[in-house]
Protein backbone atom coordinates (compact mmCIF):
# COMPACT_ATOMS: atom_id res chain seq x y z
CA UNK A 1 0.00 0.00 0.00
CA UNK A 2 1.04 3.38 -1.08
CA UNK A 3 -0.04 6.09 1.50
CA UNK A 4 0.52 9.93 0.05
CA UNK A 5 1.09 12.40 2.51
CA UNK A 6 0.44 15.97 1.70
CA UNK A 7 2.36 18.49 4.37
CA UNK A 8 4.59 15.71 5.89
CA UNK A 9 7.30 18.17 6.34
CA UNK A 10 5.55 20.42 8.54
CA UNK A 11 5.39 20.28 12.41
CA UNK A 12 2.08 17.43 12.14
CA UNK A 13 2.90 15.81 9.07
CA UNK A 14 5.90 14.77 9.90
CA UNK A 15 4.97 13.69 13.18
CA UNK A 16 2.64 10.99 11.48
CA UNK A 17 5.19 10.27 8.54
CA UNK A 18 7.38 8.86 11.63
CA UNK A 19 4.42 6.94 12.84
CA UNK A 20 3.37 5.63 9.99
CA UNK A 21 7.16 4.46 9.24
CA UNK A 22 8.13 3.72 12.94
CA UNK A 23 8.90 -0.37 13.08
CA UNK A 24 6.59 -0.97 15.86
CA UNK A 25 3.47 0.35 14.17
CA UNK A 26 4.03 -0.58 10.74
CA UNK A 27 7.14 -3.28 10.60
CA UNK A 28 8.96 -3.21 7.90
CA UNK A 29 8.16 -6.18 5.02
CA UNK A 30 6.42 -6.74 1.89
CA UNK A 31 3.29 -5.52 3.78
CA UNK A 32 4.32 -2.40 5.12
CA UNK A 33 3.36 0.84 3.59
CA UNK A 34 5.09 2.73 1.43
CA UNK A 35 5.10 6.49 2.53
CA UNK A 36 5.01 9.09 -0.38
CA UNK A 37 5.50 12.94 1.64
CA UNK A 38 4.18 16.14 -1.05
CA UNK A 39 5.67 19.01 0.65
CA UNK A 40 6.40 22.68 -1.23
CA UNK A 41 9.07 23.42 1.71
CA UNK A 42 7.49 26.98 2.61
CA UNK A 43 9.10 28.64 5.40
CA UNK A 44 6.99 26.27 7.72
CA UNK A 45 8.07 22.79 6.33
CA UNK A 46 11.76 21.39 6.06
CA UNK A 47 12.77 18.08 5.32
CA UNK A 48 14.77 17.80 7.95
CA UNK A 49 11.89 16.83 9.76
CA UNK A 50 11.65 13.61 8.32
CA UNK A 51 13.57 10.39 8.33
CA UNK A 52 14.83 10.66 4.55
CA UNK A 53 16.64 7.68 3.25
CA UNK A 54 14.08 5.26 5.12
CA UNK A 55 13.74 2.44 2.36
CA UNK A 56 9.34 3.34 2.85
CA UNK A 57 9.74 6.90 2.40
CA UNK A 58 9.92 8.60 -1.28
CA UNK A 59 9.92 13.03 -0.22
CA UNK A 60 8.48 15.03 -3.29
CA UNK A 61 9.42 18.29 -3.21
CA UNK A 62 6.25 20.13 -4.61
CA UNK A 63 2.74 22.49 -4.66
CA UNK A 64 -0.59 20.19 -3.99
CA UNK A 65 -1.80 23.46 -6.86
CA UNK A 66 0.73 21.69 -9.27
CA UNK A 67 -2.28 19.71 -11.01
CA UNK A 68 0.18 17.99 -13.24
CA UNK A 69 2.69 16.95 -10.38
CA UNK A 70 -0.47 15.79 -7.73
CA UNK A 71 -2.00 13.39 -10.68
CA UNK A 72 0.89 11.46 -11.09
CA UNK A 73 1.23 11.05 -7.53
CA UNK A 74 -2.03 10.18 -6.63
CA UNK A 75 -2.22 7.84 -9.32
CA UNK A 76 0.19 5.61 -7.84
CA UNK A 77 -1.30 6.09 -4.32
CA UNK A 78 -3.48 3.99 -2.65
CA UNK A 79 -4.56 6.43 0.10
CA UNK A 80 -3.84 10.35 0.70
CA UNK A 81 -3.74 11.77 4.63
CA UNK A 82 -3.85 15.41 3.85
CA UNK A 83 -1.92 17.81 6.25
CA UNK A 84 -0.40 20.56 3.93
CA UNK A 85 -2.02 23.77 4.48
CA UNK A 86 -0.95 27.59 5.71
CA UNK A 87 -1.85 27.41 9.22
CA UNK A 88 -1.07 30.01 11.15
CA UNK A 89 -4.06 32.46 12.08
CA UNK A 90 -1.62 36.17 12.21
CA UNK A 91 -0.04 35.46 8.83
CA UNK A 92 -3.83 34.81 7.65
CA UNK A 93 -5.15 38.31 8.88
CA UNK A 94 -2.21 40.16 6.98
CA UNK A 95 -2.23 38.10 4.07
CA UNK A 96 -5.05 35.73 2.88
CA UNK A 97 -4.45 34.69 -0.70
CA UNK A 98 -1.98 32.57 -0.10
CA UNK A 99 -4.09 30.55 2.70
CA UNK A 100 -7.36 30.63 -0.37
CA UNK A 101 -4.74 29.13 -2.88
CA UNK A 102 -3.54 26.40 -0.93
CA UNK A 103 -6.10 25.64 1.61
CA UNK A 104 -9.03 25.76 -0.72
CA UNK A 105 -7.48 25.26 -4.73
CA UNK A 106 -5.28 22.65 -3.01
CA UNK A 107 -7.43 20.53 -1.64
CA UNK A 108 -9.92 20.92 -4.74
CA UNK A 109 -6.46 20.48 -6.37
CA UNK A 110 -5.98 17.07 -4.54
CA UNK A 111 -9.83 15.97 -4.23
CA UNK A 112 -10.04 15.36 -8.38
CA UNK A 113 -6.97 13.47 -8.34
CA UNK A 114 -7.70 11.38 -6.06
CA UNK A 115 -11.30 11.19 -7.65
CA UNK A 116 -9.77 10.12 -10.93
CA UNK A 117 -7.49 7.42 -9.60
CA UNK A 118 -9.88 6.59 -7.05
CA UNK A 119 -8.02 6.73 -4.03
CA UNK A 120 -9.17 6.79 -0.67
CA UNK A 121 -9.64 6.79 2.09
CA UNK A 122 -8.44 10.63 1.73
CA UNK A 123 -8.25 12.02 5.03
CA UNK A 124 -8.81 15.63 5.09
CA UNK A 125 -6.90 17.17 8.37
CA UNK A 126 -9.03 20.04 9.71
CA UNK A 127 -9.49 21.94 13.20
CA UNK A 128 -11.75 23.16 15.64
CA UNK A 129 -11.10 26.64 14.46
CA UNK A 130 -14.06 26.12 11.76
CA UNK A 131 -16.86 25.77 14.68
CA UNK A 132 -15.87 29.16 15.82
CA UNK A 133 -15.78 30.31 19.35
CA UNK A 134 -18.22 29.19 22.06
CA UNK A 135 -18.59 31.13 25.10
CA UNK A 136 -19.71 27.55 27.19
CA UNK A 137 -19.86 23.70 26.03
CA UNK A 138 -18.50 22.13 23.32
CA UNK A 139 -19.03 21.84 19.43
CA UNK A 140 -19.77 18.02 17.89
CA UNK A 141 -19.32 17.41 14.43
CA UNK A 142 -23.24 18.85 13.98
CA UNK A 143 -22.58 21.96 14.85
CA UNK A 144 -22.87 24.73 12.39
CA UNK A 145 -19.90 26.18 11.13
CA UNK A 146 -18.98 29.73 11.96
CA UNK A 147 -15.35 30.08 10.94
CA UNK A 148 -13.99 34.20 11.92
CA UNK A 149 -10.39 33.90 10.70
CA UNK A 150 -9.27 34.11 6.77
CA UNK A 151 -7.58 30.48 8.14
CA UNK A 152 -10.45 29.06 9.87
CA UNK A 153 -13.11 29.99 6.88
CA UNK A 154 -10.31 28.34 4.48
CA UNK A 155 -10.53 25.31 6.16
CA UNK A 156 -13.84 25.42 6.72
CA UNK A 157 -14.32 26.00 2.74
CA UNK A 158 -11.94 23.08 2.30
CA UNK A 159 -13.62 20.66 4.83
CA UNK A 160 -17.11 21.48 2.72
CA UNK A 161 -15.63 20.95 -0.36
CA UNK A 162 -14.15 17.65 0.38
CA UNK A 163 -17.04 16.07 1.88
CA UNK A 164 -19.04 17.50 -1.56
CA UNK A 165 -16.68 14.88 -2.95
CA UNK A 166 -18.39 12.14 -0.74
CA UNK A 167 -21.66 13.27 -1.21
CA UNK A 168 -21.73 14.08 -5.13
CA UNK A 169 -19.20 11.61 -6.04
CA UNK A 170 -18.91 9.16 -3.67
CA UNK A 171 -15.31 9.34 -2.84
CA UNK A 172 -14.14 7.81 0.56
CA UNK A 173 -13.56 11.42 2.39
CA UNK A 174 -12.52 11.21 6.09
CA UNK A 175 -12.93 14.70 8.19
CA UNK A 176 -10.65 15.03 10.73
CA UNK A 177 -11.26 18.27 13.51
CA UNK A 178 -8.61 18.68 15.99
CA UNK A 179 -7.70 21.34 19.04
CA UNK A 180 -4.57 23.25 19.52
CA UNK A 181 -1.30 21.25 18.95
CA UNK A 182 1.62 21.31 20.50
CA UNK A 183 5.19 18.94 20.30
CA UNK A 184 8.54 18.85 19.02
CA UNK A 185 9.28 20.23 15.81
CA UNK A 186 6.57 23.11 15.51
CA UNK A 187 7.42 26.01 13.90
CA UNK A 188 8.45 28.95 16.07
CA UNK A 189 5.94 31.70 15.43
CA UNK A 190 3.11 29.50 16.93
CA UNK A 191 2.54 30.17 20.78
CA UNK A 192 3.78 26.96 22.56
CA UNK A 193 7.49 27.06 20.59
CA UNK A 194 7.12 30.42 20.23
CA UNK A 195 7.04 31.49 24.38
CA UNK A 196 9.63 28.71 24.86
CA UNK A 197 12.61 29.55 22.04
CA UNK A 198 12.31 33.01 23.13
CA UNK A 199 12.25 31.96 26.96
CA UNK A 200 15.45 30.43 26.29
CA UNK A 201 16.98 33.32 24.71
CA UNK A 202 16.39 35.26 27.35
CA UNK A 203 13.67 37.33 25.73
CA UNK A 204 10.21 38.53 26.52
CA UNK A 205 7.31 36.94 25.34
CA UNK A 206 4.28 39.11 23.55
CA UNK A 207 0.59 38.09 24.73
CA UNK A 208 -2.30 38.38 23.51
CA UNK A 209 -4.39 41.27 24.91
CA UNK A 210 -5.89 40.08 28.26
CA UNK A 211 -4.93 36.74 28.02
CA UNK A 212 -8.24 35.43 28.61
CA UNK A 213 -8.75 33.51 24.96
CA UNK A 214 -8.78 29.91 26.30
CA UNK A 215 -7.46 27.03 24.12
CA UNK A 216 -7.67 23.07 24.20
CA UNK A 217 -4.30 21.65 24.22
CA UNK A 218 -3.54 18.20 22.94
CA UNK A 219 -0.05 16.79 21.95
CA UNK A 220 0.76 16.06 18.35
CA UNK A 221 1.44 12.03 19.23
CA UNK A 222 -2.26 11.68 20.20
CA UNK A 223 -3.42 14.26 17.23
CA UNK A 224 -1.61 11.44 15.19
CA UNK A 225 -2.89 8.78 16.15
CA UNK A 226 -6.34 10.04 16.12
CA UNK A 227 -5.81 10.88 12.30
CA UNK A 228 -4.43 7.33 11.82
CA UNK A 229 -7.52 5.72 13.62
CA UNK A 230 -10.04 7.82 11.10
CA UNK A 231 -7.50 6.53 8.58
CA UNK A 232 -8.27 2.92 9.67
CA UNK A 233 -11.89 2.79 10.79
CA UNK A 234 -13.20 5.32 9.98
CA UNK A 235 -16.23 5.73 8.07
CA UNK A 236 -16.86 7.30 4.39
CA UNK A 237 -18.01 10.61 4.83
CA UNK A 238 -17.56 11.25 8.40
CA UNK A 239 -16.49 13.76 10.65
CA UNK A 240 -14.75 13.22 13.70
CA UNK A 241 -13.60 15.95 16.47
CA UNK A 242 -10.27 14.67 18.23
CA UNK A 243 -10.44 16.50 21.72
CA UNK A 244 -9.67 15.56 24.96
CA UNK A 245 -7.10 17.92 25.36
CA UNK A 246 -6.44 20.37 28.36
CA UNK A 247 -8.21 23.69 28.25
CA UNK A 248 -5.95 26.94 29.39
CA UNK A 249 -6.53 30.55 29.01
CA UNK A 250 -3.36 31.67 27.23
CA UNK A 251 -2.52 33.32 30.24
CA UNK A 252 -2.94 29.99 32.61
CA UNK A 253 0.08 28.13 29.53
CA UNK A 254 2.16 31.24 29.77
CA UNK A 255 2.48 31.01 33.77
CA UNK A 256 3.05 26.99 32.71
CA UNK A 257 5.76 27.99 30.23
CA UNK A 258 7.44 30.90 32.58
CA UNK A 259 7.65 28.40 35.26
CA UNK A 260 8.85 25.16 32.97
CA UNK A 261 11.73 27.94 31.82
CA UNK A 262 12.54 29.35 35.72
CA UNK A 263 11.32 32.67 34.29
CA UNK A 264 9.33 35.63 36.50
CA UNK A 265 6.17 37.73 34.89
CA UNK A 266 8.22 40.76 34.30
CA UNK A 267 8.76 38.67 30.91
CA UNK A 268 5.29 39.16 29.29
CA UNK A 269 4.89 41.84 27.20
CA UNK A 270 1.09 42.48 26.80
CA UNK A 271 0.25 43.60 23.25
CA UNK A 272 -2.72 44.58 21.47
CA UNK A 273 -5.47 42.20 20.99
CA UNK A 274 -5.51 39.88 17.63
CA UNK A 275 -8.16 41.18 15.22
CA UNK A 276 -10.90 38.68 15.91
CA UNK A 277 -9.40 37.03 17.84
CA UNK A 278 -11.41 34.16 18.99
CA UNK A 279 -12.54 33.68 22.71
CA UNK A 280 -12.60 29.70 23.17
CA UNK A 281 -12.38 26.74 21.10
CA UNK A 282 -14.20 23.93 22.88
CA UNK A 283 -15.17 20.18 20.56
CA UNK A 284 -17.04 17.08 21.83
CA UNK A 285 -14.83 13.99 20.90
CA UNK A 286 -17.11 11.35 21.97
CA UNK A 287 -18.24 10.14 18.53
CA UNK A 288 -14.37 9.63 17.52
CA UNK A 289 -14.47 7.98 21.25
CA UNK A 290 -17.36 5.97 21.11
CA UNK A 291 -16.67 4.65 16.98
CA UNK A 292 -12.86 4.39 16.77
CA UNK A 293 -11.42 3.93 20.36
CA UNK A 294 -9.81 7.53 20.22
CA UNK A 295 -8.68 8.71 23.24
CA UNK A 296 -5.46 10.69 24.34
CA UNK A 297 -2.46 9.29 26.07
CA UNK A 298 -0.25 12.33 27.06
CA UNK A 299 -0.18 13.57 30.05
CA UNK A 300 -0.50 17.30 29.64
CA UNK A 301 2.38 17.95 32.57
CA UNK A 302 5.11 15.48 31.44
CA UNK A 303 4.23 16.30 27.70
CA UNK A 304 4.94 19.83 28.30
CA UNK A 305 8.06 18.99 30.28
CA UNK A 306 9.21 17.17 27.60
CA UNK A 307 8.33 19.78 25.01
CA UNK A 308 10.43 22.59 26.43
CA UNK A 309 13.26 19.98 26.69
CA UNK A 310 13.05 19.27 23.24
CA UNK A 311 13.13 22.80 22.44
CA UNK A 312 16.10 23.29 24.96
CA UNK A 313 18.35 19.98 23.42
CA UNK A 314 17.44 21.26 19.33
CA UNK A 315 18.68 24.86 18.97
CA UNK A 316 20.22 23.85 15.67
CA UNK A 317 16.31 22.72 14.77
CA UNK A 318 14.82 26.25 15.50
CA UNK A 319 17.80 28.84 15.49
CA UNK A 320 18.20 29.35 11.76
CA UNK A 321 13.70 29.00 11.99
CA UNK A 322 14.18 31.81 14.14
CA UNK A 323 15.98 34.19 11.81
CA UNK A 324 13.89 33.34 9.12
CA UNK A 325 11.07 34.73 11.01
CA UNK A 326 12.95 37.98 11.69
CA UNK A 327 12.76 38.23 7.68
CA UNK A 328 9.33 36.83 7.57
CA UNK A 329 7.27 38.18 11.00
CA UNK A 330 3.82 37.37 11.83
CA UNK A 331 2.94 39.30 14.59
P1 LIG B 1 2.63 23.46 9.42
O1 LIG B 1 2.45 24.88 9.00
O2 LIG B 1 3.67 23.12 10.44
O3 LIG B 1 2.93 22.54 8.17
C1 LIG B 1 2.28 22.70 6.94
C2 LIG B 1 3.10 21.98 5.87
O4 LIG B 1 2.40 22.12 4.63
C3 LIG B 1 4.51 22.55 5.68
O5 LIG B 1 5.44 21.51 5.63
C4 LIG B 1 4.41 23.29 4.36
O6 LIG B 1 5.65 23.31 3.66
C5 LIG B 1 3.36 22.47 3.63
N1 LIG B 1 2.66 23.25 2.59
C6 LIG B 1 2.10 24.49 2.71
N2 LIG B 1 1.59 24.88 1.54
C7 LIG B 1 1.80 23.86 0.66
C8 LIG B 1 1.48 23.66 -0.71
N3 LIG B 1 0.84 24.61 -1.43
N4 LIG B 1 1.84 22.49 -1.28
C9 LIG B 1 2.49 21.53 -0.57
N5 LIG B 1 2.83 21.68 0.72
C10 LIG B 1 2.50 22.82 1.33
O7 LIG B 1 1.19 22.99 9.89
P2 LIG B 1 0.77 21.96 11.04
O8 LIG B 1 0.65 22.69 12.31
O9 LIG B 1 1.62 20.76 10.95
O10 LIG B 1 -0.71 21.63 10.55
C11 LIG B 1 -0.95 20.53 9.67
C12 LIG B 1 -2.45 20.45 9.41
O11 LIG B 1 -3.15 20.28 10.63
C13 LIG B 1 -3.02 21.72 8.76
O12 LIG B 1 -3.96 21.32 7.78
C14 LIG B 1 -3.71 22.44 9.91
O13 LIG B 1 -4.80 23.21 9.46
C15 LIG B 1 -4.16 21.27 10.77
N6 LIG B 1 -4.27 21.55 12.22
C16 LIG B 1 -3.22 22.11 12.91
C17 LIG B 1 -3.35 22.34 14.29
C18 LIG B 1 -2.23 22.96 15.09
O14 LIG B 1 -2.44 23.30 16.25
N7 LIG B 1 -1.03 23.09 14.55
C19 LIG B 1 -4.54 21.99 14.94
C20 LIG B 1 -5.58 21.41 14.20
C21 LIG B 1 -5.43 21.19 12.84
Amino acid sequence: MNILVTGGAGFIGSRYVRTLLAPDETPDGPGAPRVTVLDALTYAGTAANLPLGHPRLDFVHGDIRDAALVDKLTADADQVVHFAAESHVDRSIDAAAEFVLTNVVGTHTLLDAALRHGAGPFVHVSTDEVYGPLESGSADEEHPLRPTSPYSASKASADLLALSYHRTHGLDVRVTRCSNTYGPRQFPEKLVPLFVTRLLDGGRVPLYGDGSNVRSWLHVDDHCSGVDLVRTRGRAGEVYNLGGGTELSNRQLTALLLDALGAGPDRVTPVADRKGHDTRYAIDWTKARDELGYRPHRDFGAALAETVAWYRDNRAWWEPLVRSLRERPAR
